[in-house]
């Protein structure tokens, strides 16, 4: 290779850099050109010619063979990487500095290899038949990584790293990605009449108009803005998502252990924040319409398993509920009786048709709790799988919810407050 080419000696030990684990492809390139060297050195001394000496010294840029014929090295580029592997300090200087002033404990470098780099490689390989190479990409990244790492006092982290950092070689070009933040918690929704996430405005479609006031949306707030906005203004985040495990009407309260949910911060500056400080806040701002708890720092797999759990976890709810006629003593029970262990067959309400696909779904009830309240009210408890819509178990949704309270009784029932009590953290078959 070495006669052929000129090759810097990360370029000549990453085409071998398969083979002996725990030293940089740097100090293989220079193994083999020592290795090479006293090869040379031995055939000059034996009057076997100075043929191998300069072919490390003109292409192999060999000082110690150079001493021995006392040449000087001339500057060439190397063949492959042209100097860039002799500037790895600079692409580490340049990552520590575009770091400065970001909150994190650990990090990657990804590298962008320019094409005519990876292609002149590439050609040099393919001519040598060479079967134990690394990538440059894989080499700058691992290499970069580790001086920024001495500069900083930061760890590389492959499976979760705080900020990916991507090196453009040779540019330099260099961009930080700060990968999300996740903070899981519960809520309560302690009043009715807020929404969990914003609803734009159906008029001008969150632009602002006159019908919403310049708002852009429908409801002045929602459980997800009251989160969200203190999350954002202590993370310094781009934006945020709003995960709940699942959700509940606009007129339903949330109380009990409350509903879990997990906001996801795109691109923090501040990761390390006081998570009980900052649950103050948001309480504090909310003035006790919402209330959140036990916030937590979290992953991206947990959005999953919430979204998951969401559909079968246990919930329970507290409905109270107006009857078309005078309810008696033998309906509670056969409401009890009726719904203990009940399967549920629900068409997608009409009243959510407009956004969500029309679908039947199975859900269990559990249990049920009727108690008259006065002549044609009774408040009613319910505990069933979730994602069952709970105030068409009572309508009976014009026979799109099958069996329902109405329809057990042979009257008109409708729900008129509804209360969120629990919603278990494990999900039950
Ligand atoms: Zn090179
Ligand atoms: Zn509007």
């Amino acid at each position: 290779m070495l006669s052929n080419y000129t090759l810097c000696d990360s370029c000549l030990g990453r085409q071998f850099g398969g083979l002996i684990k725990g030293v940089t492809n740097r100090e293989r390139g220079r193994a083999i050109k020592l290795v090479l060297a006293l090869e040379g050195h031995k055939e000059l001394v034996k009057g076997e010619g100075d043929e191998l000496l300069k072919i490390l010294i003109n292409n192999g840029l060999f000082q110690p063979a150079a001493n021995v014929l006392g040449l000087q090295i001339e500057s060439k580029g190397c063949a492959i990487c042209g100097g860039i592997m002799e500037r790895i300090g600079e692409y580490a200087e340049g990552v520590a500095r575009a770091l400065e002033g970001l909150d994190y404990d650990n990090f990657l470098i990804g590298v962008r290899v320019s094409g005519d780099l990876a292609d002149r490689e590439d050609k040099i390989r393919a001519e040598f038949g060479i079967e134990f190479g690394e990538s440059m990409r894989m080499e700058c990244s691992r290499e970069i990584g580790k001086e920024v790492s001495r500069i900083t006092g930061k760890v590389v982290e492959f499976k979760k790293p705080d900020v990916v950092v991507l090196v453009e070689v040779p540019g330099p070009k260099i961009s930080v990605r700060p990968m999300p933040l996740y903070i899981s918690g519960r809520y309560r929704k302690l009043v009715r009449g807020i929404p969990q996430s914003k609803w734009d405005c159906v008029h001008c479609r969150g632009r602002g108009c006159e019908i919403c006031h310049g708002t852009g949306k429908i409801y002045p707030t929602s459980v997800e803005e009251i989160i969200v906005g203190p999350l954002l203004e202590r993370t310094g985040g781009k934006s945020a998502k709003f995960h709940g495990a699942g959700r509940e009407d606009v007129d339903a309260i949330v109380v009990g252990n409350g509903r879990p949910f997990v906001v996801e911060i795109k691109e923090p500056k501040m990761r390390r924040i006081d998570l009980k400080e900052l649950e103050d806040e948001i309480n504090r701002r909310a003035e006790g319409k919402v209330e959140v708890l036990g916030l937590a720092f979290s992953d991206k797999k947990t959005v999953r398993s919430l979204k998951e759990r969401a559909k079968v976890a246990e919930k329970s709810y507290r409905a109270l509920v107006v009857v078309d006629r005078e309810i008696t003593e033998g309906d509670l029970e056969k409401i009890e009786k009726s719904f203990n262990g009940c399967l549920i067959n629900q068409y997608t309400p009409k009243r959510v048709l407009h956004r969500r696909a029309d679908k039947l779904r199975v859900k269990k009830v559990y249990e049920m709790k009727a108690k008259k309240l006065d002549s044609n009210r009774i408040e009613i408890l319910v505990r069933c799988q979730g994602g069952l819509y709970v105030k068409e178990l009572i309508s009976g949704d014009d026979g799109r919810t099958k069996p329902s309270v109405s329809e057990v009784l042979g009257a008109g029932a409708r729900c008129v407050e509804l209360d969120v009590i629990s919603v278990s953290e494990v999900g039950v078959q």
